[in-house]
């Protein structure tokens, strides 16, 4: 494979797709030597096939808003690549949303699913729908007028979306509501992330963050190091964060940031279970601010304009968004003595960042592998759709803990250096990729 021709063919195909042409270049030059051990993959021409979605879906979203007035936003299911199981991923509601952004999602999606050891596909959708700022009315309008073009498309055996940045549980139970009335039968395995009462799965909310930490404890205990009394700051005040704050703290790690798109939160003394807590109410409000924790709480300082990096840490979550920490807020934690990075966030991390933390030799694994456990935990949702069952919370939480066991020792596997070192980003796109490869492989054409 010749790594620069591929990327210069798909420049030209795909100009100005940054984060979709970024995600591929990173997992490309993983695999390069893998790869061009496998004459059979070249002969199949899989990696030509691999980076292009099966398919992309467009459609037009009009909804009313409080005011009465029509408002039309642009909807994308991205169906990229079913060789080991339906299509599966969540949907993203930015205003940012392009298909650039849900290709580089859905491809990363492809890999991180692999990993899981569960047999789902890679996709991803959403809208550049804004939900800051909106009333509930307007977020359920929105759902329902989302969810009248996608039900066609999805199926519990075909595609399965669930949340992402911006669809949390409320957002879910307002397009399932939908899409039960369209399509007339309780297909209850069509969307996970669904409410506990209604066919969701214990742990599902906390799951991204839970698995994080999971990781980030496999890595730390290799290294031959433990998580308590160890500083952390966390990107973000979602679900995810919210979800990672909570597990670290219960590890016994203390939570010095929390940030927002306004600035961060410095907590010196730790996170309290109240502050954690808060950081849902933060999140529901809509208002897309982490500052008012400071006036609620005393102990905590906020800083506009900072980001999380800022703050000194030994561990590091960008838990939020997308190239959320780059080259210059690397330096910043590397000069802070930070000694490890895990993304909670998809690709959270820009290449020049990544670079300085494998340059300085710290710790880094990459979202595909750190943030899988939400997605793992959306397929533990499905068996038990598929088996009418529910397991208790006990019985997730073991599960999820072993896949992130699991995904762990692969990343090992594949990313281990002669020099004994492991390289998580090379170790998470390989083992990833030689399940999609060899499964598409045996498909044929
Ligand atoms: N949006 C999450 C992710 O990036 C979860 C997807 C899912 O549960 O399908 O993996």
């Amino acid at each position: 494979m010749d790594v620069k021709k591929i990327m210069a063919d798909l420049e030209q195909k795909h100009p100005g797709e940054k984060e979709y042409l970024q995600a591929v270049h990173e997992v490309l030059e993983s695999i390069e030597e893998v790869y061009n051990q496998h004459p059979e993959f070249e002969k199949a021409k899989i990696v030509e096939r691999i980076v292009e979605p099966d398919r992309i879906f467009t459609f037009r979203v009009t909804w009313v808003d409080d005011a009465g007035n029509v408002q039309t936003n642009l909807g994308y299911r991205v169906q990229f690549n079913a060789a080991i199981g339906p299509y599966k991923g969540g949907l993203r509601f930015h205003k940012a949303v392009t298909p650039s952004m849900l290709k580089f999602l859905g491809f990363e999606q492809t890999f991180k699913n692999a990993l899981t050891t569960l047999p789902m596909g890679g996709g991803k959708g959403g809208s550049d729908f804004d939900p800051v700022g909106k009333s509930d009315a307007e977020i359920m309008r929105f759902c329902q007028a989302f969810m009248l073009e996608l039900w066609q498309i999805i199926g519990k055996d075909t595609d399965v979306p669930a949340g992402d940045v911006g669809v949390g549980g409320r957002e879910i139970g307002y397009m399932f509501g939908m899409y039960t009335k369209l399509a007339r039968e309780y297909n209850v395995g069509v969307l996970t992330g669904k409410g506990i009462n209604w066919g969701g799965s214990l742990i599902r909310p906390e799951a991204t963050g839970y698995g994080a930490l999971y990781f980030v404890e496999h890595m730390l205990h290799k290294a031959g190091k433990d998580i308590k009394g160890k500083t952390v700051a966390i990107s973000g005040f979602g679900n995810v964060a919210w979800g990672a704050a909570q597990k670290a703290t219960e590890l016994g790690a203390k939570v010095v940031a929390v940030s927002g798109p306004d600035g961060v939160c410095h907590i010196p003394a730790g996170m309290t279970n109240d502050m954690i807590d808060y950081m849902l109410e933060l999140r529901a409000s809509n208002n897309n601010v982490v500052a008012p924790m400071a006036q609620k709480f005393s102990g905590v300082t906020f800083t506009a304009g900072k980001k999380a990096w800022s703050i000194k840490c030994d561990i590091a979550l960008p838990s939020a968004f997308q190239n959320e920490c780059d080259g210059n807020d690397a330096k910043e934690l590397l000069a802070n003595g930070t000694w490890c990075v895990a993304e909670v966030s998809n690709m959270g991390c820009t290449p020049e960042a990544i670079k300085a933390f494998q340059d300085a030799k710290i710790m880094f694994a990459p979202g595909k592998a750190v943030n899988a456990g939400g997605v793992a935990t959306s397929g533990l949702e499905m068996t038990q759709n598929a088996m009418h069952i529910s397991w208790t919370e006990a019985e997730v939480d073991a599960k999820l803990h072993q896949i992130m066991e699991s995904i762990h020792e692969a990343c090992v596997k594949y990313g281990t250096k002669k020099d004994g070192s492991v390289n998580y980003v090379d170790g998470a796109n390989i083992a990833g990729f030689m399940k999609v490869a060899n499964a598409m492989l045996e498909q044929g054409l």
